[in-house]
């Protein structure tokens, strides 16, 4: 880590601004996972014992201004469990009324600010409003490797007035994320699968200059069938990278695994008909949803003899039980692997959470446009705002 953390700061008797990532998935006002709030609370408790002020700031999904579905409470609730000490939450993230709750805590209390994003400010990176969040605190931390990606006033536009450190979170993230794609237990194998081809095109090209192989599942291996020549009927085609993804497979084609076979279907639906086929002959009124299981097994055998693997995005549409077998055969090569398995992406990382196999895995981001700007080799503007070590 070539930044200062948190372990560098004298935090006693401070007050220190925390941005964490809060935006947790909510269900009728309850926390449906709250992976992103435990994993903050390395951090939050050395700076409890070191006997600190701590404020912590988050955003919570996209509100337009502010609207109470968007609230930090359940957050507030939940954190207070966790850490088992009531967390108050603040009625703003700025102004006078939380100058003053500020200026009551004592040495070890918590204040949860309430969602920056209610403020407009935030995402447009005002400097005044930075400084505004900046005026409540003597330090800052960002522990929010999720939105680490984004300069906005409470993940980068702070960190030019107050000293600035990386929470622990970070830390962690960068150690695993940074080692994998930097200086590898070889063979080093990323597993490239989900929707988003145009997001993860530049994912693509940064990562060939250093995996042994690179896998391509999920929505994204069809681009890639078609640029071989074959019918990929209505699977999902990004027409604007088919010259890109032919001149990829021209270039590093003896570095690219793609599915031999895919599960095919007429609709997404829970009952739908499925079957296997070979990926070159998916017929014009079907769509291929899913890696079939004869690439389940070549998949596996590149996983079972690597030194490190990288996976982002799903195999198949695995929110529908006719399509997830491949996403689950993949998850399951990676958790019987000796390898060091990273995860990343928030469907894939969701995906490993729900086959109850997260725990097998050596580390699963808790960012996933972070972690997919990390792996093109971007610098993540949170993340070089900070202090250098
Ligand atoms: P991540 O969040 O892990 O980065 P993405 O957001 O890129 O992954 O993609 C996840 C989505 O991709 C899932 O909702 C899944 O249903 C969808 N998906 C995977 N394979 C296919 C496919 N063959 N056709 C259509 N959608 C797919
Ligand atoms: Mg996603």
């Amino acid at each position: 880590m070539q930044k200062q953390t948190v372990r560098d700061l004298e935090a006693a008797g401070k007050v220190v601004l925390v941005r964490c990532d809060f935006n947790v998935p909510l269900e009728a006002g309850s926390i449906t996972d709250d992976r992103r709030i435990t994993e903050s609370l390395p951090t939050l408790r050395l700076l409890i014992e070191q006997g600190a002020r701590v404020i912590l700031a988050s955003h919570l999904g996209r509100p337009k201004g502010v609207t109470p579905e968007f609230s930090l409470a359940p957050v507030a609730a939940r954190l207070s469990e966790l850490l088992g000490k009531n967390i108050p939450l603040a009625p703003d993230c700025v102004g006078d009324e939380v100058k003053a709750m500020v200026a009551a805590m004592g040495d070890g209390d918590v204040l949860l600010l309430e969602n920056v994003r209610f403020h407009p400010e935030e995402e447009a990176n005002d400097p005044a409003f930075a400084a505004q969040l900046a005026s409540l605190a003597d330090a800052y931390v960002n522990d929010a490797f999720g939105t680490a990606h984004r300069a906005h006033a409470s993940t980068e536009g702070v960190a030019h007035h107050l000293p600035a450190y990386a929470g622990l979170l970070i830390e962690k993230e960068i150690e695993f994320l940074g080692r994998a794609v930097n200086n590898p237990k070889r063979p080093f194998v990323a597993i490239l699968g989900g929707a988003k081809i145009k997001d993860k095109i530049p994912v693509i090209t940064n990562l060939l200059t250093k995996v042994d192989k690179l896998i391509i599942g999920g929505g994204m291996a069809y681009t890639f069938l078609k640029a071989q020549g074959h019918e990929i009927g209505k699977s999902l085609l990004d027409e604007s990278n088919l010259d890109f993804c032919k001149e990829l497979l021209a270039q590093h084609g003896d570095k690219i695994a793609l599915p031999i076979d895919v599960v095919i279907a007429t609709e997404l639906t829970e009952t739908a008909a499925t079957q296997s086929v070979p990926a070159t002959h998916i017929p014009s009124d079907h769509m291929g949803a899913d890696i079939g299981p004869d690439s389940v097994d070549a998949f596996t055998q590149i996983i079972m003899s690597a030194g490190t693997v990288i996976w982002n995005g799903p195999m198949g549409v695995f929110e529908l039980a006719p399509f997830e077998a491949g996403t689950i055969g993949v998850a399951e090569a990676l958790a019987a692997s000796q390898a060091i398995t990273i995860v990343g992406g928030g469907d894939s990382a969701a995906a490993v959470e729900q086959f109850g196999l997260a725990d097998k895995m050596t580390h699963v981001s808790t960012g996933g446009g972070a972690s997919l700007e990390f792996l093109e080799g971007k610098k993540l503007p949170g993340i070089e705002a900070l202090l250098d070590a």
